[in-house]
């Protein structure tokens, strides 16, 4: 196993001689796949393809309407649809890329195929803490975005690689990931990845519009209800919204609708934590997504109470408890943390 905490030369050395042999690659993102997790594995498949092996994204569920123009997108297999198909392609593959995640776990149903795959597994993540599993991994936590390192990638391996199709899932991740451009992982490197995007093609306003002007009315509904719901903590910078199945079925919910709703919690003035959790009553679970601002990690949050994870200052759990319960775990939880507020 090697480690390495930024893109390093071993990486691209020994990635370089595994791509010397035509492979046949099955590309993995996280379960319910957002922007930068589609962007990247579709813009690695690309490249792919145009290098001249087999490609294909098995991805564990399906992801939202918003997302479902990112060319190459339809031929993504979900293992939630066609398992029988998926499960061949594990088998038959020579080579998989897991991009987006860290850990096996965030694969779901998956995640006891990939393991039983005896072939190299190369890791592309910006998560914290990465698992043991992969032979190869470009791990680095300082990346805006999985789409800024595949960019990365692909500028090193051969940067006249980029065309359209590259560019705007690669323009998308970046975006989704990164806020439309404000979070503090944004650099100077992060637009000139931009800037070279949209050069090669990456369609920058229709994007735009195509991921953020594309409510349906029940999104906007639910978002009217959550923002009724918010609660703030006496005392504390910290509020919380919750969605019940009973509101989600009212509004006529789809995948997807609820993104980015927990961000309202933050354009409250001196907030610097919101949550949100929302029943699953399919899954028996309430999924959290916790952001924040500065230095209060909702990765540690999520880890210590949550079974979670993901970043500093973004990050999502789950609870198996029922709404009433996960709310005053969340509370007590709060209140324990209180000298970091
Ligand atoms: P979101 O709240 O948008 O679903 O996720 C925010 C970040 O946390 C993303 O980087 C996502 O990958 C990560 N994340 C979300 N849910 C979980 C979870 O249940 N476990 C872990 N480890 N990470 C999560
Ligand atoms: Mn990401």
């Amino acid at each position: 196993m090697v480690s390495s905490s930024s893109m390093d030369k071993h990486f691209i050395t020994e990635l370089k001689k595994k791509l010397e042999t035509t492979q046949k690659v099955v590309i993995l993102p996280h379960k319910n796949p957002d922007g930068d997790a589609l962007g990247s594995t579709l813009a690695l498949m690309h490249f792919l393809i145009q290098n001249k092996h087999e490609a294909v994204i098995i991805s564990p569920n399906d992801y939202p309407n918003f997302l479902n123009w990112l060319p190459g997108q339809e031929k993504i297999l979900k293992y939630n649809k066609d398992p029988k198909a998926v499960r061949l392609k594990i088998e038959s593959a020579s080579l998989i890329f897991t991009l987006d995640f860290n850990h096996l776990s965030r694969i779901g149903d998956l995640e006891p195929l990939i393991q039983k795959s005896k072939v190299d597994k190369i890791m592309i993540d910006h998560h914290q803490s990465p698992d043991s599993y992969a032979t190869l991994m470009y791990s680095d936590v300082t990346m805006s975005s999985t789409c800024e390192m595949v960019y990365n990638l692909i500028e090193s391996l051969d940067s006249k690689a980029f065309n359209s199709e590259i560019a705007n899932c690669l323009y998308t991740g970046i975006m989704t990931d990164t806020g439309s451009f404000r979070y503090p992982a944004t650099t100077p490197a992060t637009h000139k990845a931009i800037a070279h995007l949209i050069e090669a093609g990456a369609s920058n306003t229709e994007i735009h519009q195509k991921i953020y002007d594309s409510s349906s009315f029940s999104r906007l509904k639910l978002l009217g209800i959550i923002l009724s719901n918010m609660k703030q903590i006496p005392g504390l910078p910290i509020v919380y919204m919750t969605l019940s199945q009973d509101e989600l079925n009212s509004c006529d919910y789809k995948k997807g609708d609820t993104e980015g709703f927990v961000n309202y919690g933050l354009s409250l003035e001196g907030i610097i934590f919101s949550c949100i959790m929302i029943e699953n009553e399919s899954e028996s679970i309430i999924k959290m997504s916790f952001r924040s601002q500065g230095g209060f990690s909702v990765n540690d949050f999520a880890r210590s109470y949550f079974s979670g994870g993901g970043h500093h200052n973004a990050a999502g759990g789950v609870s198996t408890d029922s709404m009433a319960t996960t709310i005053a775990r969340f509370e007590k939880a709060v209140l324990e943390q209180t000298d970091k507020f």
